[in-house]
């Protein structure tokens, strides 16, 4: 079978993950890309990045995803990540509120570094921890209001909402660039 890249695409767009490190990104990449759910930490530092075919209405889309693959942790992440990426999952951990505290740091850098009409859906990730919650739903979605930025809480542990988060942002990508292009 021809994997997604291989396969016949109308457009290609490039989104990134960002977000304090492990808050879910990789398991979330890893459960949109290829449904399953990584238990194992990550093997290297350095960009990686996974591909998955999306049908909008009659156009096939690649989505190339970017993941920091543990970069995050040292500050590596350079403008060259966010060239040419159309959308962001902005990631947080409901159980751990410095991870939400840091949205704003990681908005701005989004805002700095990347593309002006970037999508942006604030990810409130690990909703499977109910019980350790320390940001609440409500927080988050009212933040992601003021900014203007779709939200959505996700497990990727339990596969909740997972393909949503990456099928609004790359919908809405759709919705900006076939605007943009009339
Ligand atoms: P990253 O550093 O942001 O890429 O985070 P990882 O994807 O490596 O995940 C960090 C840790 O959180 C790992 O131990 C995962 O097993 C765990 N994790 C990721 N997503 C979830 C989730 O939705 N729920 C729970 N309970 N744990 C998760």
């Amino acid at each position: 079978m021809a994997d997604a890249f291989d396969e016949y695409c109308d457009l290609l767009f490039k989104a990134v993950l960002i977000g304090d490190s492990g808050v879910g990104k990789s398991n979330l990449l890893s459960r949109f890309a290829k449904d399953e759910f990584r238990l194992d930490s990550k093997p290297t530092i350095g960009v990686e990045f996974a591909y998955r075919n999306v049908k909008v209405g009659d156009k096939l889309i690649k989505a190339q995803i970017w993941d920091t693959a543990g970069q995050e942790r040292f500050r590596a992440i350079t403008s060259s990540y966010y060239r040419g990426a159309l959308g962001a999952l902005l990631v947080y951990d409901i159980s751990r509120r410095s991870s939400y505290e840091s949205v704003r740091k990681w908005l701005w850098e989004l805002r700095e570094f990347g593309n002006e009409d970037m999508v942006v859906i604030l990810v409130g990730n690990k909703c499977d921890l109910e019980q350790s919650r320390e940001v609440e739903k409500e927080e988050g979605k009212g933040f992601a209001e003021t900014e203007g930025l779709c939200f959505m809480e996700t497990s990727a542990l339990h596969n909740v909402n997972v393909e949503d988060a990456f099928l609004q942002m790359i919908t809405k990508i759709h919705d900006v660039t076939s605007h943009k292009s009339l």
